[in-house]
């Protein structure tokens, strides 16, 4: 198998989106289904302005987090840039790109006209390459690339197949600005090239640039890459996904409580299916194995919360579901305090109310009510005269429960119904809202579990002594 060098290129001016986590995601999978293969990192930050270092690190820390470590350290594009002006003046010497000084008004017009069609080349400067008083300036000039009118070039993509585009198409665009700091067209070639990057595979945003990058290559006799161009992903009302769809940053996601599990199962099969199995779910190891980037969709795909959620749900109930539990508690101010409390009662919660949760930050309230030392029934309900009746016998029988579990617990309350010939919602219902101030929730032997035997009858003789 060929070796495979992928990578994945942010530009540090946003957090970690779903978007980019998942291009992170398959660039990942492809060096892993070979050993020699590799996985690099590149922060992309000639973006001055616009490029911080808390997002350099929101970036790292969301795939430190997702499991996708990368191999080598991580290459900073800022500190390459004299070999990015030694590529330039190459290409300036080859006569592949030329110096041009046209003013901005000059530009802006150039650029109006090509806006409204008059001039189908989209080239910028056609002067300055034939005047040779610009092309031995020493200063005051952008480089730009001498991008070809004539013909066509096609470029391979293993998702998108054969694609053409007209030379005239592809813009003269610049390598070097005016201070001699180069763009990130130069820089993306000249960094894959130096690396060794050998299969490109980034959103299909990007495709416009392959071809323009293309050039670039082909002027330094340097291996063309193999693409790979990713559909992007769009929200449900097929819209480009953001923030108004939902929480769409990874570190987000994960305060939140989703698990990565979800998110890497969710974000994979947005155009891919596993073919080998019937069930949705399925692990990185597993995903390693099957994926083919190959038949990833050609079409855009569907993000919904709602299959994030199903996928979270289901890897919250796997065993392992507690360790995640404990370990979200542990990052959470609140919970963590929580947590040294009383370790067994947080596990109870969490082992008694994750099938109903999406996500684990939906237990921060339920928490919250099982902890709560002032905890005071909200007297504005009134419960029926036919619980009142049978409340105080109900009382004194659970109070003589010795063994504090859910069995004993459940029986004891099963013979009483029995006993006194009623159906269950006629206690179950006011004992729940009684203990945690909501007819919504678990069975209540699993509350009382919850609350051990001291707090449960505490909190019913709040209702008895008023
Ligand atoms: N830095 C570019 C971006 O964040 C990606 C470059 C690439 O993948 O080639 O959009």
């Amino acid at each position: 198998m060929t070796m495979l060098k992928t990578r994945f290129a942010p530009s540090p001016t946003g957090n970690l989106h779903l978007g980019g986590a998942r291009t992170a995601l398959i660039n990942y999978i492809i060096s892993k289904k070979s050993a020699s293969s590799k996985f690099y990192l590149r922060i992309e930050d000639t973006d001055h302005e616009r490029s911080k270092q808390e997002y350099t690190d929101n970036i790292t820390n969301s795939l430190k987090w997702l499991g996708l470590n990368w191999d080598e350290d991580i290459q900073v594009q800022s500190k390459r840039l004299s070999r990015h002006q030694e590529v330039a003046k190459e290409l300036l010497q080859k006569k592949r790109a030329f110096k041009c000084v046209c003013s901005e008004e000059k530009i802006a017009h150039q650029r109006k006209i090509i806006r409204e069609n008059k001039n189908y080349s989209k080239k910028i400067c056609t002067e300055c390459k034939n005047d040779n008083d610009i092309q031995s300036r020493d200063e005051g000039f952008v480089v730009r690339l001498d991008v070809p009118d004539e013909g066509n070039l096609k470029i391979k993509d293993t998702i998108q197949g054969d694609v053409t585009v007209a030379n005239l198409e592809l813009d003269d665009f610049i390598l070097l600005r005016k201070d001699q700091s180069p763009t990130y067209m130069l820089s993306v070639v000249v960094d894959d090239h130096d690396l060794g990057v050998n299969y490109i595979i980034r959103g299909d945003d990007h495709f416009i640039n392959t071809f323009r990058q293309y050039y670039i290559y082909k002027f330094m006799n340097w291996d063309i890459p193999q693409y790979a161009h990713i559909p992007l992903i769009h929200g449900e009302d097929g819209t480009k996904l953001s923030k108004r769809h939902g929480a769409v940053n990874i570190l987000d996601l994960k305060n939140n409580g989703y698990l990565k599990e979800a998110i890497i199962n969710n974000l994979i099969l947005l155009g891919w299916s596993n073919n080998q199995e019937k069930s949705e779910t399925i692990e990185l190891e597993e995903i390693i194995e099957n994926f083919e980037i190959s038949n990833l969709s050609k079409s855009s795909s569907i993000f919904s919360f709602d299959k994030l959620d199903f996928f979270n749900n289901f890897y919250l109930r796997k065993e392992n579901g507690i360790e995640k539990f404990i370990n979200f508690c542990e990052n959470d101010v609140e919970l963590n305090i929580y947590l040294k409390k009383d370790e067994t009662k947080m596990k109870n919660v969490f082992n008694i109310y994750k099938k109903d949760i999406k996500k684990l930050s939906d237990l921060h309230d339920t928490i919250k009510v099982y902890f709560d030392e002032n905890y005071k029934i909200n007297k504005t309900e009134k419960l029926t005269s036919e619980f009142g009746s049978i409340f105080n016998e109900f009382l004194n029988l659970i109070g003589e429960i010795k063994d504090w579990n859910r069995d004993s617990i459940q029986n004891v309350i099963n013979d009483f119904l029995k006993n006194n010939k009623i159906k269950f919602p006629v206690l179950g219902k006011p004992i729940r809202f009684l203990l945690i101030n909501s007819y919504q929730g678990p069975s209540i032997s699993d509350i009382f579990v919850i609350l051990g035997k001291k707090d449960t009858i505490d909190r019913l003789k709040q209702y008895r002594d008023n």
